[in-house]
């Protein structure tokens, strides 16, 4: 049962008489306990609400229509609290956090209903055979799981968790049910690389269900006192795993027509190796996880640099600065000197930002601070405006991550600073002052 907070003016739930006070206790016969239930649940067009008011219980039959959502809101997203992971990972990036941030950045999740509603990847440990049961029985798929190794042993070495090797179980359970599997594996040097990798790659190629694996290598930050020793990988041991990850992937490519196993640019930038050709990514499947994010920003750019030169685009003469990590440091800059090719009057300067916050092992444009950024670039001179990616923003506003806002830094730099979404032609628009429209 969940008791609603708000009700929609106008909604589906208004119209039907439900109240803010009002516990929903099943919607058409399945029991409503947490936000997973309700939003499965009211997927359906016609619903038939067994609800609860002031303890008496009433039933109410309704067509949403026209709406995709009933209408009723709770305190919280999930309803219920949100699952914390109960690992102890060597290589956990939330414990690497420096001191004195804000509470909520210390909070480590794993909670499979976010891995359904929003693609978060969980580790299984936290699960019971009921969580497994309503996955099944829902059909919630793919799940993304956290593997990092598929030795049982391993797995609770690497997790700090007596039973992550046991959870590897529900895996095949899943994927007997037919649920997509999509898995992840953080890679540490001489731990779970080399033979461990190989071995991680056959038992996942054993499940009929899976759909892709990405493997990453570990991040670590200069805040690690107390934590387990750890190194990052060298540039030979990076080509390595490259290799070893490639030479499986002939398997799936010749039994299934695409790879399936992927290594995250991280370990191509590592290794000095170039960036795959976009064919080899078979539609991206693992770019939430860095897998081809490089490759699929550059060809959305030139994409988007071709329609203008098309257009026969004319911009304004400007100057402007581009700000990113040292990780795409070089594939910025070839992107501006292909700008500045076709449109010379378009003078880009690119900087890498040192991670001075984090260490500068972080090399991600993703964990670049407004302290550090504002440090990077106060002596660089001036320009008519500053890009830097959307990631460098938290999602919750226009804070970074030391919670400096985009304000404090356009006034503290003393320029215009405009954030680039996600794709690459964005970047570009943004470059030449334009917007989709503007190419024909
Ligand atoms: S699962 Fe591991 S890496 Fe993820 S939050 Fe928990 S301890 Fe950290």
């Amino acid at each position: 049962m969940v008791k609603i907070s708000l009700v929609e003016k106008g909604s589906p739930a208004d119209k039907a008489g439900l109240l803010a006070g009002d516990s929903i206790i099943s919607i058409n016969g399945n029991p409503i306990n947490d936000g997973l239930d309700y939003y499965f649940y009211t997927t359906d067009r016609r619903l038939i609400i067994e609800a609860e008011r002031d303890g008496k219980p009433f039933t109410l039959k309704l067509s949403k229509g026209e709406y995709d959502a009933l209408g009723a809101e709770f305190d919280s997203y999930l309803i219920t609290k949100q699952k914390r992971c109960r690992n102890n990972c060597m290589f956990c990036f939330i414990d690497q956090n420096p001191k004195g941030m804000r509470e909520s950045i210390y909070f480590k999740d794993d909670d499979e209903r976010l891995s359904f509603l929003h693609g978060n990847y969980v580790t299984l440990t936290n699960l019971s055979d009921e969580d497994i049961a309503r996955i099944i029985k829902m059909r919630i798929s793919p799940v993304n799981v956290s593997v990092h190794t598929m030795n049982p042993e391993l797995r609770c070495t690497m997790m700090g968790n007596r039973f992550a090797g046991k959870c590897l179980d529900y895996l095949t359970q899943l994927s007997e049910h037919g649920i997509a599997i999509n898995a992840q594996l953080v890679l540490c040097p001489q731990i779970n690389d080399g033979k461990e990798l190989v071995y991680s790659m056959e038992q996942l190629y054993k499940l009929k269900s899976l759909q892709s694996v990405s493997a990453v290598p570990v991040g670590l930050t200069a805040h690690r006192e107390g934590l387990p020793k750890l190194r990052l990988f060298t540039a030979e041991e990076a080509a390595a795993v490259i290799k070893t990850i490639n030479e499986f992937t002939r398997l799936p490519l010749k039994e299934k027509g695409v790879r399936m196993f992927y290594a995250s640019d991280e370990f191509y930038l590592t290794a000095g190796i170039p960036i795959p050709p976009e064919d080899e990514y078979d539609g991206y499947p693992q770019l939430e996880n860095g897998v081809g994010m490089l490759r699929c920003h550059r060809e959305e750019f030139m994409w988007a640099l071709e329609g203008a030169a098309e257009s026969h685009i004319n911009p304004t003469a400007q100057k402007v600065f581009v700000a990113t990590g040292y990780a795409a440091y070089g594939h910025i800059c070839a992107l501006a000197e292909a700008l500045t090719a076709e449109f010379p009057q378009v003078d880009c300067r690119v900087f890498a930002v040192e991670n001075r916050f984090f260490g500068n092992t972080v090399t991600v444009s993703g964990l670049v601070t407004g302290g550090d950024l504002i440090e990077e670039l106060k002596g660089a001179g001036n320009c008519d405006k500053l890009i830097i990616p959307c990631n460098m923003l938290r999602s919750e506003g226009d804070l970074f991550l030391d919670g400096v806002s985009l304000k404090e830094a356009e006034a503290r730099l003393g320029y215009p600073i405009e954030v680039a979404e996600k794709d690459g032609a964005d970047l570009l628009y943004k470059l030449l002052n334009i917007s989709e429209e503007d190419i024909v």
